[in-house]
């Protein structure tokens, strides 16, 4: 009895152990930049260690600003119509995206490094 109970825990640590091992792979990315796409087209590509504010605005009146704060990415402000892009909360690694459906947005989180472009340098960082 004892001893099965035994193989019993083994096999269960083994089972969390692999499973903290995929969740590391895969969840567990260090993210390096946030990527905007505009209905599949890149927009904005920004470091996530410089905390700042992008507003990302579009010919019909659709506005949303994505954050950077704390090196996670979130969506302040939207003006969508059902706000769940604001729902989302604040992301940190690579494997998640805030998604805003009503304006085609989707703010991802990229393992690579940026090379810092001097245009870059145009944008509002408070
Ligand atoms: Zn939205």
């Amino acid at each position: 009895m004892k001893k099965k109970d035994m193989i019993l825990i083994a096999v269960l640590l083994l089972a969390a152990l692999a499973l903290y091992a995929v969740s590391q792979i895969t969840l567990g990315a260090p993210a390096a930049s946030v990527v905007v796409t505009l209905d599949g087209k890149e927009v904005l590509r920004k470091p996530l260690a410089v905390e700042g504010r992008y507003p990302i605005e579009q010919a019909d009146g659709s506005v949303n600003v994505i954050a950077v704060e704390d090196g996670a990415v979130y969506m302040a402000e939207a003006n969508c119509r059902d706000g769940l892009c604001i729902r989302q909360g604040r992301m940190k690694n690579a494997a998640k995206t805030i998604v805003c459906l009503p304006h085609k947005l989707v703010v991802q989180l990229s393992g690579e490094p940026i090379v810092q472009e001097n245009s870059d340098l145009d944008v509002i960082i408070q």
